[in-house]
């Protein structure tokens, strides 16, 4: 967790200026494989699916997101959702403060976690598709018919963009409206003819955020396991990446607390002992401390 939260402070590291205005500080355009979403006002760098989704609209093709990606896929699968990511964060945080894990169903596990999976590829889907047709100069129609979704379609809907994006901007409208709130407090009639004029987008976005929340709430780790695009590109590499996690065999009793603790709810006992990459894998190491027996270790290559 203080890896974690140290992760989460660097990567937003712009909001300190807003303490300390001196501080010149700017986001850099270099790519993560976390969720930081180009609309958070905080983040120094930026996910790299964001970027990838931008410049496909430019049309310029990504070769050097797509290069770090790959080299960091190869070399550390998906640890950056272990270890760096500020959503996957949050959602600890969040089982932390509940304290305890809850299960889901088996059947429902391995049909849920497809869903990020098709999140990806209709993001890349569009994106790409766009990219192509603006390359070919016919794709001008195409992108005013997507709108807000043009420069990337999965951008306004991801929550890490709401909550560190939308979120401060309307505490920020609020505070400015405060003095003539405690003024004239708003009716019942005025409060009502504001949210009927609140955007779709914005209300979906809210929505997202909330459901985001409870979700983490219920589930550890929901978004990474079932909805993360992000997650769903680093999976396809964790399975064939040099880190993974190993079980001596002959120290495991198979009790199995490893499982128990598992945040991604991977059956640990039925995976290779030699190494295993499970792409749900986010190589946090909760099951090496779990484990009674220090069966579990890291393995790399
Ligand atoms: S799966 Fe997505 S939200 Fe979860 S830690 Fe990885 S990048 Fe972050
Ligand atoms: S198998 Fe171990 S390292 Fe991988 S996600 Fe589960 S607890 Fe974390």
């Amino acid at each position: 967790m203080i890896v974690q939260l140290i992760s989460l402070l660097a990567v937003n590291v712009i909001a300190f200026t807003q303490i300390f205005p001196y501080l010149k500080l700017r986001p850099i355009s270099f790519g993560l494989p976390i969720l930081a979403s180009v609309n958070s006002h905080f983040t120094a760098v930026y996910s790299s699916l964001d970027l990838i989704q931008v410049e496909l609209s430019q049309p310029e093709f990504p070769w050097i997101v797509l290069g770090s990606v790959l080299l960091i896929g190869a070399v550390a699968g998906r640890a950056f959702c272990g270890w760096v990511c500020p959503v996957g964060f949050i959602q600890d945080t969040i089982t932390n403060l509940k304290g305890r894990l809850d299960f889901v169903t088996p059947r429902t596990h391995k049909s849920a976690r497809k869903l990020k999976y098709l999140f990806l590829l209709g993001t890349l889907t569009i994106s790409g598709t766009l990219g192509l047709a603006l390359y070919l100069g016919i794709g001008a129609d195409y992108k005013a018919a997507l709108g807000v979704a043009a420069s990337g379609p999965f951008i306004p809907i991801s929550p890490d963009g709401t909550l560190f994006g939308v979120v401060p901007t309307l505490l920020g409208m609020a505070r400015e409206n405060f003095a003539a709130f405690l003024a004239r407090p708003p009716t019942i009639q005025d409060v009502w003819a504001q949210l009927i004029r609140v955007p779709t987008l914005l209300a979906l976005r809210i929505l997202i955020l909330v459901g985001f929340f409870a979700a983490a709430w219920k589930v550890p780790r929901f978004w990474c396991r079932y909805a993360c695009p992000t997650g769903a590109m680093m999976a396809v590499f964790q399975k064939y990446s040099l880190a993974g996690m190993k079980r001596d065999p002959v120290k495991c009793t198979k009790c199995p607390h490893c499982e128990v603790k598992c945040p991604m709810q991977i059956n640990i006992l039925d995976l290779p002992w030699e190494k295993f990459n499970d792409p749900e894998c986010i190589l946090c190491m909760e099951c090496v401390d779990a484990c009674p027996h220090g069966s579990l270790s890291p393995k790399f290559p």
